[in-house]
């Protein structure tokens, strides 16, 4: 990826634009990974600011296809101040970009930032954020656009992808709203589905995980963060409880073998994908139970015992073999 040169996301302000880059990579760093698979960008707006990597670039015009994208694709209207306030700032956006606002339109935009902070959910709320920056930060383009002396360059190409702050604050990107929603309905197999595509073993996460994307969560601007990992444990409970056998079924079986040294959560979520596409799995495990550090660091009464064999049993039914007491250099040789 290019050099920053301007960045307010994380609420940290990078502002190279007479020169320099050394924060950069601390930039790239925090930026959600969703958007890193995209191939090059050259700047970027989402809940937790804007980010330039191309001097080039019209911010001004790239809010208020921002804002249009808000308000027509993503708002849901459920709530007064997230449906009038996103309409607001995606109508003065639209007139100052054709050439049509005024002065005031400015501190038309600065005030929404109060009337959103009492929308019902915080989409609306936190989608102001970039919009505020850019106008703090690009006040020139801005008055450019006002005095009429700038007008919008051909149209850039604009992509936009809906996701969460708690999905990108998870190091394995569960879909996280998808999951809860199935959960509030009482779908608890179709949430473990959800789940189970980005992590194979819910009822370990929804225990002891260190929860990052809690301290993601939006709602704690409101209150307090919605127990994303207890709500994991309750849908894996809820299967363990009336004996249900996880769906999954591996595609047919390859002629390829692969071999895991360790059988703990990463060596075991290895074997999961790996069984699911048709690979024969051995997972060589020096240990003489499964789970590896969570078997052996973590003690019973915050991890039983007898729900960390089922996640391992669930594993081996798709046809991974594992192999305990069984050390690398001692037992067998690569
Ligand atoms: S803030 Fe949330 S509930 Fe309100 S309109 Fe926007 S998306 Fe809907
Ligand atoms: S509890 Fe852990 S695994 Fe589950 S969503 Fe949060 S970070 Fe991801």
């Amino acid at each position: 990826m290019s050099q920053v040169v301007f960045s307010s996301w994380g609420r940290q302000i990078v502002d190279n634009r007479q020169g320099g880059g050394a924060d950069a990579a601390s930039v790239q760093l925090k930026l959600p990974e969703h958007y890193l698979d995209e191939g090059p960008v050259s700047a970027f707006m989402g809940w937790d600011g804007l980010v330039v990597f191309d001097r080039d670039v019209d911010v001004v015009a790239m809010a208020a296809e921002y804002m249009k994208r808000v308000q027509e694709k993503y708002c849901c209207a459920k709530c007064t101040p997230g449906k009038k306030g996103t309409r607001i700032l995606q109508d003065t956006l639209a007139r100052i970009v054709s050439g049509h606002g005024e002065e005031q339109d400015l501190a038309i935009i600065e005030s929404l930032s109060d009337l959103l902070q009492n929308c019902k959910c915080t989409l609306c709320m936190t989608s102001v954020t970039p919009v505020l920056d850019s106008v703090k930060y690009f006040r020139e383009d801005y008055l450019a656009y006002i005095r009429r002396e700038r007008k919008p360059s051909p149209a850039a190409a604009y992509h936009d992808k809906l996701t969460a702050p708690c999905t990108d604050r998870c190091p394995a990107h569960i879909d996280i709203p998808s999951y809860i929603e199935e959960i509030k309905n009482y779908r608890f197999e179709e949430s473990l589905d959800v789940i189970r595509r980005n992590m194979p073993i819910p009822a370990v996460c929804g225990r002891v995980c260190p929860h990052p994307c809690e301290s993601a969560c939006r709602r704690g601007l409101v209150d307090e963060p919605i127990s994303i990992m207890v709500l994991k444990r309750v849908a894996s409970d809820h299967e363990w409880m009336h004996h249900k056998q996880p769906p999954m079924q591996p595609k047919p079986k390859k002629d390829k073998k692969v071999c895991i040294i360790g059988g703990g959560p990463a060596g075991a979520s290895c074997a999961y994908y790996l069984a699911l596409e048709g690979f024969q799995v051995t997972i060589l495990d020096m240990l003489p139970e499964p789970g590896g550090t969570v078997a052996v660091g973590i003690p019973d009464y915050r991890m039983p015992r007898h729900l960390l064999r089922r996640e391992y049993d669930i594993i081996r039914s798709l046809g991974v073999e594992i192999r305990f007491n069984t050390k690398v250099g001692r037992d067998v040789s690569l």
